[in-house]
């Protein structure tokens, strides 16, 4: 097959992040690779050869960065809100049905984040199940696999099985696609096998994710050893440290800047913030999943303030309404009343660098790779990131751009 040759996206208003945004925008896509950005009458006359997909009155923002998701779950069945234990437990206790339905439902999530104007994911899943969905969606990301010590017999057999698991589901794998670790949290994998786990990743120069400090139960958990975690994991009893999920997890040593914790809602205090800062960690903030389960409301102002890098992630639809990254994105914004600019940032450059890709994705930039969504919105100078988050949440993204690849276009879709 031939290669395509080069392409030029362009819109009546492009917003790059990493720039000011130009009116009757245009970005040149070469090799799946962004060109160069720039004005429409400028690259248009210096790229004849290019073919032109022009949307007049449309908005061309960099492709959403999920940072946190789970893929395998489905709408319309989930257990009840309201408390983290007991939603927690339902699922628990539904597993064994869930399997039969566990890829469909990761297809159908992966299509939703794309339509929604989603270019990467960050995936997390028992095993790295929902990779072969992911790696077959068209989007690019990272699965990242979760183990259950307890199903091993050592520490060390449990590392050295998810390594292994790892290294092997990394084969043949789009280029795009990886696979990395996952220490689900600190009531399912104890403490010496976190650090375990946190130490070999590290040596090898892999990234990680956790869950941290998501729930009311989780803060009991590790400072008194009590509650609705402790009654549902039994024989996990490393609880009652006395301190913050945030400083045992520093003890433990799973806070690096290789690692992106997600959650981050209950309990978080401005010496935990001190210390997301110091150890570099990342944070994935998922205000719609906290506030179904009633974890509170993660400190994000003050993360950014000390610069703790921040992105934006849906988890999955058991916990929250959609994978729509932007929908998350605007009740982040009513939320904390952040302006749309801020939002726009969060949702896609911020979310690149909590993961750290951003040399390769989260803006519309000379270099990286060709992510980016059209949006049917046309707006005014006011707050124009905010009526574009708006009209995206709402379901107004009509093509969506994976490494110069259209993934999905909202008019074809219609036809076909
Ligand atoms: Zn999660």
């Amino acid at each position: 097959m031939p290669e395509p040759g080069p392409t030029i996206f362009a819109a009546g208003l492009v917003l790059p992040v990493s720039a000011p945004a130009i009116r009757e925008g245009a970005v040149l896509v070469r090799d799946g690779r962004i060109a160069a950005v720039g004005g429409l009458e400028d690259l248009g006359q210096q790229n004849a050869d290019a073919e032109l997909r022009y949307y007049p009155h449309y908005t061309i923002v960099p492709g959403a960065v999920n940072t946190h998701a789970h893929l395998g779950f489905r709408r319309g069945d989930a257990p009840e809100g309201g408390s983290f234990s007991k939603w927690l437990a339902v699922l628990i206790e539904r597993l064994p049905e869930k399997e039969k339905w566990t890829a469909e439902a990761a297809r159908a999530s992966a299509r939703e984040a794309i339509e929604a104007g989603t270019t990467f994911v960050a995936e997390s899943s028992p095993y790295g199940e929902c990779l072969p969905q992911l790696a077959g969606s068209g989007l690019a990301g990272t699965v990242y696999a979760e183990f259950f010590p307890h199903e091993f017999g050592t520490p060390e057999e449990a590392v050295e099985f998810i390594i292994e698991k790892v290294r092997g589901s990394r084969e043949g794998l789009p280029e795009r696609v990886d696979v990395q670790v996952s220490v689900h949290s600190p009531y399912t994998v104890d403490p010496e096998t976190s650090r375990l786990a946190a130490r070999r990743t590290r040596e090898l120069g892999w990234r990680l994710a956790i869950h941290l400090s998501e729930s009311p139960e989780e803060v009991e958990f590790v400072r008194e050893g009590t509650g609705g975690l402790a009654d549902i994991f039994g024989r996990n009893d490393w609880g009652g440290v006395g301190v913050s999920p945030v400083k045992y997890a520093e003890q433990i040593e799973l806070l690096a800047p290789e690692t992106i914790a997600a959650h981050l809602a209950t309990g978080v205090s401005e010496e935990d913030v001190e210390i997301l800062a110091r150890t570099g960690v990342a944070a994935a903030h998922c205000p719609r999943s906290n506030d179904l389960l009633n974890c509170g409301v993660s400190p994000v102002p003050l993360m950014m303030e000390r610069g703790v890098r921040v992105g934006m992630g849906t988890d999955g639809l058991w916990s929250s309404p959609s994978m729509n990254l932007f929908e998350e994105t605007l009740f982040a914004l009513e939320l904390h009343r952040f302006d749309g600019a801020t939002g726009l940032r969060l949702a896609t450059l911020e979310g690149a660098r909590a993961l750290g890709v951003e040399v390769e994705t989260g803006s519309l930039e000379a270099g990286k790779w060709a992510d980016l969504a059209v949006v049917a919105v046309d707006p005014g100078d006011q707050d124009p990131e905010r009526e574009v988050i708006e009209a995206a949440a709402g379901g107004a993204v009509t093509v969506t751009v994976v490494g110069g690849d259209v993934v999905y276009d909202s008019a074809t879709q219609a036809a076909g």
